[in-house]
């Protein structure tokens, strides 16, 4: 089976001078994403790294660059999920670790839960031999700046909001057909401390099952677990529908329902892919062959060789 990789930065609204940051910084991460299901890694690997790298590029809200929160403070969602198992690991609300992904990858691994959060989150986090960071050293000037105008602004204005989204997440098929998917986020700006989103939550910020497919979600959390998100795509794959279809359906009855924008990126079990958003925007990138598309407009979508370096 050819494998696959999609990846998305986020779905809102770029500001356009940092469009070019986004753009690359997804595109180089599904490369070295694509890199590792090429070398014959798992989806699952592939996910990992396709998400640490963007944790660690601080263009996005997650890891280094997350949004603040209320108190100006950083914490953290990150979930993966294994299509081949339907094994899952996520944590919330977390700090001072520089990888929540590589954090939710242990608790699926190395615990007999599904997900920590917090304090516990934190304390498990050491016993693995996680490194433990400062929480300063994951505050951007940018994310500072963005607390500081929500701080005047009303919190609840979405479209400002939407200015500083740019949760990162992917989904993969691997050579075998496992299905994998990722995300992970700083979450929505200012949220009260404590508040956990969908991308912690399994069937909402992301799914996986080899029987169907994968999804990786974002946007606002909080539509995204009234209507389950991913889960509702791979229901309306199971029914029938197309990658699209079903991306786009769901997204239809989140912007309905809850009055929510977002975005996805889907794959189904025969690696076909999509990438749909129905916010402003969403920087998103896939890897299929000796193809890279991308993409951050609605109905845009560009090539590149994937044997180009860029
Ligand atoms: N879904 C994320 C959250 O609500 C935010 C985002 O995707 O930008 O935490």
């Amino acid at each position: 089976m050819l494998p696959v990789l999609v990846v998305h930065g986020g779905a809102g609204r770029i500001p356009k001078e940092r469009e070019g940051l986004s753009s690359e910084g997804v595109r180089s991460a599904t490369r070295a994403g694509y890199t590792v299901l090429r070398g014959g890694g798992s989806a699952m690997d592939a996910v990992v790294e396709v998400v640490t790298v963007l944790e660690n590029n601080p263009a996005f809200n997650a890891g280094c660059g997350s949004v603040l929160n209320a108190k100006g403070e950083v914490e953290m969602d990150a979930i993966v999920m294994d299509g081949r198992t339907l094994a899952s690991g996520a944590v919330s609300a977390v700090r001072n670790v520089a990888n929540p992904v590589q954090l939710a990858r242990l608790v699926m691994d190395k615990t007999s839960h599904l997900c920590l959060t917090a304090g516990g989150a934190g304390r498990f986090a050491r016993s693995m031999g996680v490194p433990e960071v400062p929480g300063e050293s994951l505050i951007t000037d940018y994310a500072r700046m963005c607390w500081k105008k929500n701080l005047v602004l009303d919190t609840n204005h979405v479209e400002f909001q939407m200015g500083k989204m740019g949760t990162v997440g992917a989904v993969a098929v691997d050579a075998e057909g496992n299905t994998a998917c990722a995300t992970s986020t700083g979450g929505m700006v200012n949220k009260m401390e404590g508040r956990v989103g969908d991308t912690a939550c399994i069937g909402c910020g992301g799914y996986a099952d080899n029987k169907v497919g994968a999804v990786s979600c974002t946007g606002h959390g909080e539509a995204i677990m009234k209507v389950t998100l991913a889960r509702l795509i791979l229901f309306h794959i199971e029914q029938g529908r197309s990658v699209e279809e079903a991306s786009d359906l769901a997204l239809a009855s989140m912007k309905e329902r809850p009055h929510g924008l977002g975005g996805v990126v889907t794959v189904d079990s025969q690696g076909r892919w999509a990438a749909r958003f129905s916010s402003q925007q969403m920087s998103w990138a896939a890897a299929q062959g000796n193809t890279l598309h991308y993409g951050l407009y609605a109905g845009e979508s560009f090539t590149q060789s994937l044997d180009k370096t860029v």
